[in-house]
């Protein structure tokens, strides 16, 4: 045990009574299905990652599975989960810890940070669950605790702040059980000390807490500095053939939705009518409701315009697309509003 950590015994007994044992990445933690676990859980609460993880899980069951596998088909398998960077990113680092580690994950924090989408907490987490090396995580619920415990002011986003919160993590983090203490403080931000309402009077560490001491969990951390955020619009063009196939071009690997599939897009309004005009669609398209989605940096607001022929060819302009059938529908990953669009045309009858 570290000595000199307040709250490693607390938590520890805490998560003896209360911690979660029994979640799907806890069982056979090895250091690939640790990683996945850690990746999804990145942005997404555990609830909601368990049946994708499960799914994802008896798909790829290894790290040459994964490996082996196109893209677009872990992208499918993502389809929903958001922040679709951590797919590709996933599948790129499976594909180098074959080619590169003859299928074993590195077992030092420097080889295992260099790695696509593996940053120091999530390196951290995988080297401490599947093989109990002492090694600090930080991650959103752990830099809220720690934040609140120590009374640490200022945005954890800047550097100096985060700094601050990785010497406390490490100074926290004890040598024995370190597994199940890193779960503790996980689960302890989760479920006890949560952004709004901390549940204070069921937490083993408020006897010393600065937050609870002085009543400053509101405060705790500190927000980010506000800024307005960008507002950015397009215009996407839903071609349909009478079968109710629709036309979904693959974004390229790189910027929003890189990799996924969508209808395609315009700046500017003229372009999307010239786009039909090109295909000999000259009537006016139905105007569908605009649709608003919410990326980590800016607001996307999408003008859908749709459109049905029976005289479109089978591939539509110079990128690469395809026919999309609902009813039939081909491994590929959707972008979110394409899923969303294409079940207001289906529940509306467009
Ligand atoms: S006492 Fe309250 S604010 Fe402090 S760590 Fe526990 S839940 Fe969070």
């Amino acid at each position: 045990m570290n000595s000199q950590s307040p709250i490693a015994q607390p938590l520890l007994t805490w998560f003896d009574s209360a911690g979660r044992k029994d979640l799907p990445w806890q069982h056979d933690p090895t250091p690939y299905r640790v990683w996945v676990s850690e990746v999804m859980l990145q942005q997404t609460q555990v609830t909601t990652v368990i049946p994708f993880y499960e799914r994802f899980m008896a798909r790829f069951p290894d790290v040459h599975a994964l490996a082996a596998a196109p893209i677009d088909e872990v992208l499918h398998l993502w389809t929903g989960l958001g922040y679709y960077a951590r797919a590709r990113n996933l599948h790129r680092t499976a594909c180098l810890i074959v080619t590169e580690h003859q299928g074993h994950f590195p077992r030092t924090l420097e080889a295992m940070q260099s790695l696509p989408g593996i940053g120091r907490s999530t390196a951290g987490a995988i080297l401490a669950f599947s093989h109990g090396m002492r090694y600090p995580i930080l991650d959103g619920n752990v830099k809220r605790v720690l934040a609140r415990y120590f009374g640490v002011t200022g945005f954890p986003g800047e550097k100096k702040v985060e700094e601050q919160l990785w010497a406390l993590a490490d100074a926290c983090t004890p040598a024995d059980r370190v597994a199940h203490y890193t779960q503790a403080i996980m689960d302890l931000g989760a479920i006890i000390c949560v952004r709004s309402r901390p549940l204070c009077i069921a937490c083993p560490l408020s006897a010393k807490c600065v937050a609870h001491l002085e009543g400053r969990q509101a405060s705790l951390p500190t927000p980010r500095p506000k800024k307005v955020r960008p507002h950015r619009i397009a215009h996407a063009v839903m071609l349909v053939r009478s079968g109710g196939a629709v036309w979904l071009e693959q974004r390229p690997p790189r910027g929003i939705w890189g990799g996924l599939w969508t209808f395609p897009q315009f700046d500017r309004a003229d372009e999307a009518l010239e786009y039909l005009q090109s295909l000999g669609i000259t009537g006016e398209p139905k105007r569908l409701p605009p649709y608003s989605h919410a990326f980590t940096h800016f607001d996307l607001t999408l003008h859908p315009l749709f459109a049905v022929s029976d005289a479109l060819p089978a591939a539509v302009g110079e990128k690469a697309g395809l026919w999309y059938d609902a009813s039939e529908p081909a491994k590929i990953g959707l972008a979110k509003p394409v899923l969303d669009l294409l079940k207001f045309c289906a529940s509306s009858a467009v």
